[in-house]
């Protein structure tokens, strides 16, 4: 989506309008939208982690003040901010608990900096949850009951909505679906949050790069091992691009990561009988459109018929996600909304 947003122009917006904030390691990412989820204004800029959380938090508030401009209203015009960020977070106390990619935030107050900065009120939010509410508000799960989202990236984020209620959790680690065990062998391969056999350790766009590697380390031939010998970076892009060419090590790679995520979705099926499942992020290899991304899909498709109660198998849609780098800021826009509504009812 990022490449071709179209903007609606503010006379057509329905009143009241929502900013939402996705904080990202890289980027700070910023949308105004009517109260539909349409997008009015975008802005994005540089996250500057190093400079520190103050630094971060002003510069997120002037980025509500900057969409405000961008759309010629008052910043007062905009009934409430939403965060997204990286977690795992104290939601209640609107703090970072222990940010992996932001070192030296722990602690920081930042949904009350970015409030005092943006002169909104701010609902804060874990980032997954938040584009979780976005492909659930207006992307591709617009019109269902009840979502799941898994983003494949780094990590492995996850977001689960039913009706209005984002699952946060009573200690904020709700929805944390990369970290559910599909492994529990000897074997199983280790997480980065410290423990082995999650599912974020098989199906991240990091976990597949470092099987990928074991797998070429141990000999094998083939058109992804020329183009790594030939000096061209191991990413998952050139995995999909070879797995389309035939590469066998290359399906094989994908297909096994389709596998566990399979695994992993049934289980998430069990617990939470979603109407949408929502596969997004880095690892969506051109998504339906592409060969690649819809034989993953359809190896995810063929583990949950294989291994969920049938009746949901047969009715649980499985696909990927529409709105791209953009569900974070829409979908912490529209968790805003919720609370905007909450507190006048
Ligand atoms: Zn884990």
């Amino acid at each position: 989506m990022a490449a071709d947003r179209v903007l609606l122009p503010l006379a057509e917006a329905q009143q009241p309008l929502f900013a939402g904030v996705d904080l990202g390691g890289t980027n700070v990412k910023a949308a105004l939208v009517d109260d539909r989820g349409r997008l009015v204004a975008f802005h994005t800029e540089p996250t500057r982690a190093e400079r520190g959380p103050e630094d971060a938090a002003a510069r997120m508030g002037r980025a509500v003040h900057t969409l405000a401009a961008h759309a010629g209203i008052a910043t007062a015009d905009i009934a409430r901010v939403g965060l997204g960020s990286p977690g795992p977070l104290d939601i209640p106390q609107g703090t970072i608990v222990r940010a992996g990619n932001l070192p030296g935030w722990d602690g920081f107050p930042l949904r009350d900096r970015v409030a005092a900065h943006a002169g909104r009120d701010v609902t804060f939010a874990n980032d997954a949850n938040a584009a979780g509410y976005g492909e659930f508000w207006v992307g591709s799960a617009k019109g269902a009951s009840s979502l799941v989202l898994l983003t494949l990236g780094t990590g492995v984020g996850g977001g689960i909505i039913i009706g209005d209620v984002n699952v946060e959790g009573a200690h904020s680690h709700g929805s944390e679906c990369g970290h559910i065990l599909v492994d529990p062998s000897a074997a199983a391969r280790m997480c980065p949050c410290g423990q082995p056999g999650h599912l974020e350790a098989y199906t991240s766009a990091t976990s597949v790069k470092a099987v990928a590697r074991e797998r070429l380390s141990a000999g094998a031939g083939g058109t992804l091992a020329a183009a790594v010998a030939a000096g061209e970076e191991l990413t998952p892009l050139v995995i999909a691009r070879e797995a389309e060419r035939g590469d066998a090590l290359a399906t094989g790679v994908l297909m096994d990561a389709a596998r566990w995520l399979g695994i992993g979705i049934v289980t998430l099926m069990h617990a939470v009988d979603p109407e949408v499942v929502v596969i997004g992020g880095a690892m969506t290899f051109g998504r339906e459109a592409n060969p690649v991304g819809r034989a993953f899909l359809e190896r995810v498709r063929q583990e949950v018929r294989d291994r969920a109660f049938p009746v949901l198998a047969e009715r649980t849609t499985i696909r990927y996600a529409s709105l791209g780098g953009d569900a974070g800021s829409i979908g912490a826009a529209g968790l805003a909304r919720l609370d905007h509504r909450r507190s006048r009812s």
